[in-house]
């Protein structure tokens, strides 16, 4: 079985990778202090990677505001749901809005487009 999980928190995780890239390329440009020119190219490209992290926060506050708050019916707990099947953010229960696709095996497929009909 695949292992999923909600997808503002893989959206976040993925925000935070692109930070620590950043800083990990940001660091590498110390190696080069020797070369100005080097040095800044890395600084640029660490900068450049931090931007797009920032931009994709701002991505999950745009999402954020389109979520449905719902109670899990597995931990009890108000969980956000993104789209027409997501998972609980806490326990990864599958959680879905459209009645014809409950009790059916989770599927992040049917967020797609062209299965709607
Ligand atoms: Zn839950």
């Amino acid at each position: 079985m695949r292992k999923y999980s909600s997808k503002i928190n893989k959206i976040r995780t993925f925000a935070l990778s692109l930070i620590f890239i950043g800083f990990i390329v940001m660091y590498g440009g110390i190696f080069f202090r020797k070369s100005p020119i080097l040095m800044t190219i890395f600084m640029i490209i660490g900068l450049l990677f931090i931007i797009a992290s920032t931009v994709v926060y701002f991505w999950i506050g745009m999402l954020s505001t389109k979520t449905v708050q719902i109670v899990c019916p597995n931990c009890k707990k108000v969980t956000k749901m993104l789209g027409r099947v997501d998972m609980c953010m806490y326990c990864n229960e599958p959680l879905t809005l459209d009645p014809e696709l409950e009790g059916k095996e989770f599927d992040e497929k049917y967020n797609r487009k062209r299965n709607r009909k």
